[in-house]
């Protein structure tokens, strides 16, 4: 292969072109981007780097050594895998002899959204700064969802001293995904830091003439608001992929067990934008975690290399963590198969907490809170059981 272009300069992108050059590759790498930013890492976007803990060059990625050449600031808005040619918003046709997909995700949207400021949305370096700038100790957050991302921006507006802060979400309690004994604990710590919580109910319109002022939610109540921050979760960035004939599966690209798209043998997909057939899952899962891109990116770049009877199959076992106030939370597993969600062990004064998920009686998951030790116990264990 003499050249290999990488779309997606995230966690993925930077993966795999770091892998390419430790492989002993020597062609040319392209690594196409539609932010102007060398990678970056995105967990402390949330948490230190809004908090203002770090700076926002603390936050990229080693990037000087990788031999590549970037093409930033440029979109890709077509692919044509009969030919091999990538089309970029810009117009330039980019040929390559082998491809990987690492577009992620981006920050789902309110549909219809007014047009009032003062909405905002985590998912990129930008976002952190306009949210920075706008955000006062006097004023009034709503953050609509309350997943990892609406949690952890609670913990740290309440951190920063913004004096309310309203989470409102669907689910009855927050981070439905973990199940409803880590949802409750952490509606638990939220209100004890002085988070207003909304659950159970929905937004039925926002409010406001040039800028938002309220929340108005379908049980009657209105949040009065100078800021929401929309955490609806997030969709795939493959609208570029869209008649390149690559399968598609919720909008991700589908790949299989090593990461190649499905009827390809030059392009293969990791990170947020891929699902793969996980061992201990039944069909594709698409793993939305940091460690899923970091270990997704490193193996298709080398099964991109290899040949077929050599590729290395993507099975790690998922996992996450997220920080809110004094509590790591992390897990392992496939949480998303669980039917049951068991506490094990539980010190409310640490405080610290291990639940274990279940599917039909068989371990497929734990969660703890401040227990790092015990979760990579979990960790091999449930390793070990995909070797069996
Ligand atoms: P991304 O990091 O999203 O990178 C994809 C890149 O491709 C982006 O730069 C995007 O702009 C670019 N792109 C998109 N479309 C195009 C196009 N058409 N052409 C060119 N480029 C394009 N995970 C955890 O496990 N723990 C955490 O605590 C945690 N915290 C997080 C906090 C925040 C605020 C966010 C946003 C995510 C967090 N995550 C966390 C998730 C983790 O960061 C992601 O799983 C990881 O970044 C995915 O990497 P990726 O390379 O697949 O995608």
């Amino acid at each position: 292969m003499r050249r290999i272009v990488i779309v997606g300069a995230g966690l993925a992108g930077h993966r795999a072109a770091e892998a390419l050059r430790r492989e002993g590759y020597g062609g040319r790498v392209l690594v196409v981007g539609d932010e102007l930013h060398r990678p970056y890492d995105r967990p402390p976007l949330s948490k230190q780097l809004l908090a203002g803990a770090i700076e926002q060059h603390d936050t990229l990625y080693a990037s000087d050594d990788l031999e590549v050449d970037w093409m930033l600031g440029e979109p890709a808005t077509s692919l044509d895998i009969e030919r091999r040619v990538i089309r970029l918003a810009s117009g330039v046709a980019l040929p390559y002899d082998g491809l990987v997909i690492a577009t992620g995700r981006r920050a789902r949207d309110w549909p219809r959204l007014p047009e009032l400021d003062g909405f905002h949305r985590l998912r990129g370096l930008d976002d952190v700064r306009s949210l920075r700038q706008a955000v006062r100790p006097t004023s009034r957050v709503a953050i609509v969802g309350a997943g990892f991302i609406g949690c952890e921006v609670a913990a740290t507006l309440r951190g920063l001293g913004v004096e309310e802060v309203t989470l409102i979400d669907v689910a009855p309690h927050p981070m439905p995904v973990l199940g409803a004994e880590v949802g409750q604990r952490a509606a638990a710590f939220h209100q004890a830091h002085g988070v207003r919580l909304r659950l159970g109910t929905s937004v039925a319109m926002f409010e406001g003439s040039g800028r938002v002022e309220a929340v108005l939610l379908e049980d009657g109540e209105r949040i009065a608001a100078d800021l929401v921050l929309l955490a609806l979760g997030s969709a795939p960035n493959t609208e570029w992929l869209a008649d390149s004939g690559l399968t598609l599966v919720k909008g991700t690209v589908l790949c299989d067990e090593y990461c190649v798209a499905v009827g390809t043998e030059d392009v293969v997909a990791a990170g947020d934008v891929a699902s793969y057939p996980h061992p201990s899952a039944v069909g594709p899962i698409c793993v939305e975690h940091w460690s899923n891109a970091r270990d997704m990116g490193e193996i298709a770049a080398r099964n991109l290399l290899r040949e077929p009877d050599q590729r290395e199959v993507m099975a790690a076992v998922p996992t996450f963590w997220s920080d809110q106030y004094d509590v790591k939370i992390k897990s392992a597993g496939v949480l998303s198969l669980a039917d049951t969600f068991t506490v094990v062990e539980e010190d409310p004064e640490r405080p610290s907490l291990v639940v274990e998920a279940h599917r039909d009686g068989a371990l497929v998951g734990a969660i703890v809170f401040n227990r790092n030790r015990t979760i990579i116990q979990y960790q091999r264990q449930l390793a070990e059981a995909l070797l069996v």
